[in-house]
């Protein structure tokens, strides 16, 4: 079956636009790179990061029915290529904040929607959002059976408030631009501990400030210069009943929903990576002797070096754009969200469902893949982001 590769005009549009914000605004914000610690250096990127809001990127990440522009999973990605090539980190900042905001997108109500997400659509500010399941020394098996660790964060019901303690590590922005929290925190903890996992997991929101949020420190990654990636603890976090995402126990499901979308945009961050690195090699062999009579690029093996390069990031490009359509495809079900697949099984867990929502929402979330994915291999085998 052929395959159509071509963007439409307006995809185009937007691709321009994405290529030259990235160019006049990113670009030059990645000075803050060379600041020595990570904290300095997220700091440092605060001014680009709202520049990228107010230029309409995070709404540009939000379903329409929720208030954002979102056109589809094959737009953010043409997007978000042009961002990361440029600026690894704060359009890491951009994309965990998407990423924490999913559960509230996906398995939130009415009322959970119109409380948290506004500071999100407003376009100005710097808003942070996290995604909160990764936690120190077990991270890709968060579904594990005992006697595996899986998620130890915990929450109990105590009176109308869930209390939350534990601890939580590599969440994008999750303390936040001043260590007392992003915006919100999607907490993926233990909610019942005799439960199997896929029964006993729940996703909870925090709202910032938080009392008992403590930073422990910042990683000092290798790749993500100057985004933010915390040790912190949940010590005795407090939070209302009625912020659960989702049902009390859908926690995996919700959280597998949410990884599908976003692993295919890892699949973009790495074509972005690949095209970055073969832009800059073109560039030495196109203007480097080393010494010698020739340019690099007369040599012909060089260029047969580049051209297989190349023909390798276009491919790896389509396979991570293609995985972005085909989640579209599940949006094309042309019945509510209750009539997709996999949601099915994320309805009967849900207590109360957005009644605006659409398949076409779903297109950032991929839900029928993440439910077949849990279903088929279980989420230990899943790899939660990066
Ligand atoms: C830049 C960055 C940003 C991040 N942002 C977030 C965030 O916002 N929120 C968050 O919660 N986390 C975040 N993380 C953490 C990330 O989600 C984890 O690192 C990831 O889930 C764990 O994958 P891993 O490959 O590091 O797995 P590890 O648990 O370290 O395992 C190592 C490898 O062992 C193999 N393996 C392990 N278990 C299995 C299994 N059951 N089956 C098959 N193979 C297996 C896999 O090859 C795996 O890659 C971030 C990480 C980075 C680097």
């Amino acid at each position: 079956m052929a395959i159509d590769f071509r963007l439409t005009g307006r995809q185009h549009e937007l691709q321009l636009y994405s290529r030259k914000f990235a160019s006049e605004v990113l670009s030059p914000a990645l000075a803050a790179e060379a600041l020595p610690t990570p904290e300095q250096r997220f700091a440092a990127t605060k001014s680009a990061y709202e520049a990228t809001i107010a230029a309409g990127f995070l709404r540009k990440c939000i379903p329409l029915s929720a208030g954002g522009e979102n056109a589809g999973l094959t737009d953010t990605a043409i997007m978000i290529e042009e961002l990361y090539a440029v600026n690894a980190s704060v359009t890491l900042t951009l994309i965990g904040t998407v990423l924490g905001l999913l559960p509230l997108l996906i398995g939130g109500t009415e009322e959970q929607r119109s409380r948290l997400l506004p500071p999100f659509l407003k376009q100005a500010g710097a808003p942070l959002a996290g995604f909160c399941a990764t936690k120190p020394g077990g991270s890709a098996n968060a579904a594990s059976p005992p006697p595996g660790e899986g998620v130890r964060t915990t929450a109990t019901l105590r009176g109308d408030r869930w209390i939350i303690e534990g601890r939580k590590s590599w969440v994008s922005s999750a303390t936040g631009w001043d260590r007392k929290g992003a915006d919100i925190l999607s907490v993926l903890c233990r909610t019942d501990p005799d439960a199997p996992p896929e029964r006993g997991i729940s996703v909870m929101v925090v709202e910032r400030p938080a009392s008992g949020l403590v930073f422990e420190r910042a990683i000092d990654s290798v790749g993500h210069r100057a985004h933010l990636l915390p040790v912190f603890g949940f010590e005795g976090v407090s939070i209302p009943s009625d912020n659960v995402l989702g049902s009390v126990g859908g926690g995996l499901t919700l959280t597998a929903a949410c990884f599908t979308g976003a692993a295919a945009l890892v699949g973009i961050f790495a074509v972005a990576l690949m095209r970055a690195a073969f832009e800059f090699t073109l560039g030495f062999a196109r203007s480097e002797r080393r010494g010698g009579i020739h340019l690099v690029i007369e040599h012909q093996a060089v260029g047969y070096a580049l051209a297989d390069a190349k023909t390798r990031a276009r491919a790896h490009g389509s396979h991570a754009g293609r995985r972005g359509r085909e989640l579209r495809s599940c949006s094309s079900v042309r019945a509510p969200v209750a009539g997709c697949a996999g949601a099915s099984s994320l309805r009967r867990r849900q207590h109360r469902r957005p009644a605006s929502t659409t398949p076409r929402d779903f297109e950032t979330a991929g839900i029928r893949s993440a439910d077949d994915q849990w279903r088929g291999r279980g989420l230990t085998k899943a790899k939660l982001f990066c």
